[in-house]
């Protein structure tokens, strides 16, 4: 019954699987700005996460999970560069 050592875990848009923070990629959208790749993990505003894969990338653009979980549309340049972020090219 260790307590203190806790990772934080957050839920992918896409797929529902409950990762380690870290794994996942951070989107955020600034109270009145553009949603926005979030690198850092430290961006202030609302954020929402997904895996750092194709598929659920793809779904999330598709499907418009991210767009609703920010509560905004997603600009162009953004899914570009989840896109990259995921790895883009597929596995060769
Ligand atoms: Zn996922």
């Amino acid at each position: 019954m260790s307590r203190g050592q806790h990772e934080p875990e957050r839920r992918c848009t896409a797929c529902r699987q409950i990762r380690s923070k870290a794994e996942l990629l951070r989107i955020v959208c600034p109270k009145d700005g553009e949603p926005e790749l979030d690198m850092t993990g430290k961006l202030p505003g609302r954020g929402a996460y997904i895996c750092p894969s194709e598929e659920c990338v793809e779904k999330a653009l598709k499907k418009g999970s991210l767009a609703r979980a920010l509560r905004r549309q997603l600009p162009e340049s953004l899914a570009e560069q989840l896109r990259n972020a995921a790895g883009g090219r597929g596995n060769a």
